[in-house]
């Protein structure tokens, strides 16, 4: 793969106990050390008018004079320190630069992947959560879309958290289709079955909250008779994929139960759905805090496009999954359109 790396994200110095800190992409790069066809880019970082076409100008400027005065707790869990504010324009950046790598036309080993940081999938419109400033993710969509680059874009989200601010960013626009896999009642404790979109959005969007526990085989059959085929029906001219990896079954921060075979499993499934629509793919790294599981993770999506061929789990599905699966096809308007 591509890696879009900056040394300028290792910069967003959160403090040693904290799970999102600079180490998290050191991990990442010492595991793809000995990896054929690892290549490294360092993209610019998003302007000013990128963010704020998905963050509201007051709450951009604001961010940047509380990094500018030196950073502190925004709230709890979310930390900024002065070089926050260029880390962030530059995690943004990495993943507008997946976007357009991918509709460029960078298949195959030459799939990009955007290891930012800080994370975006928290970050909603006017404001920051969740360790995430600007929603990554959102801001490549919105960008591409912008420019007349692609008309639709899919983001898939497998973090193990729901990813509350590209849901709501993109909550009424028919152009953005969004759909997380998440453990149910964790943070922020948004992501309900009955959350679709609204307006012209109606059914752009897609939640599927597992219970704690689920592993591979509950993804396996989530992602193949909901997300695939939901994306199939949407027919995106871009797919990113919002990539945390702290679904992990040693992820210290939630309790599923993914294993690295099965982040390997999801990703030759999202390379298989993106073929069918025929959109290409760009990968954006959203949590993930275990650094062996973390890199572990990112290490095995590349290995997947370097022609390693995943492990399918052959268990079916936990049967509370099987009926929840069952119940979302039935009622959401994308897939079940009658
Ligand atoms: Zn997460």
């Amino acid at each position: 793969m591509k890696f879009g790396y900056s040394e300028v994200c290792l910069a967003h110095d959160t403090g040693k106990r904290h799970p999102e800190n600079p180490d998290r992409l050191r991990a990442i790069r010492q595991a793809l050390t000995r990896k054929h066809g690892v290549e490294y880019i360092d993209p610019v970082p998003a302007t000013e008018a990128e963010v704020t076409a998905v963050h509201d100008a007051a709450y951009v400027e604001e961010f940047r004079e509380f990094c500018a005065n030196g950073g502190g707790n925004w709230d709890p869990d979310t930390v900024a320190v002065s070089e926050t504010w260029d880390a962030a324009l530059q995690s943004s950046g990495l993943a507008c630069w997946s976007a357009r790598r991918a509709l460029a036309g960078d298949d195959g080993r030459d799939t990009p992947f955007a290891l930012g940081r800080p994370p975006g999938h928290h970050a909603v419109g006017d404001d920051a959560m969740g360790f995430c400033f600007f929603n990554n993710a959102a801001v490549a969509a919105q960008s591409v879309i912008y420019r007349d680059e692609a008309k639709r874009v899919a983001i898939f989200d497998w973090d193990v958290h729901h990813g509350n601010g590209t849901q709501d960013i993109f909550y009424d626009d028919e152009n953005v289709f969004y759909a997380s896999i998440h453990e149910e009642g964790l943070y922020p404790g948004t992501g309900e079955i009955e959350e679709i979109g609204e307006a012209d959005g109606k059914g752009m969007t897609l939640n599927v909250p597992l219970p704690a526990g689920s592993g591979d085989p509950e993804y396996r059959t989530t992602f193949d008779e909901l997300v695939a085929p939901a994306i199939v029906e949407f027919d995106p001219d871009l797919l990113l994929v919002s990539a945390g990896f702290d679904a992990h079954r040693h992820d210290p921060i939630s309790r599923m139960r993914v294993s690295t075979e099965g982040y390997g499993m999801l990703t030759a499934r999202v390379r298989a759905v993106g073929d069918e629509v025929d959109a290409p793919l760009g990968f954006v790294l959203e949590g993930g805090y275990g650094l062996d599981t973390l890199s572990d993770g990112v290490a095995i999506v590349h290995e997947v496009f370097d022609g390693m061929e995943p492990v399918v789990p052959d268990e079916e599905a936990d049967e509370d999954v099987q009926e929840l699966v069952s119940a979302v096809r039935a009622s959401h308007s994308l897939l079940d359109p009658a």
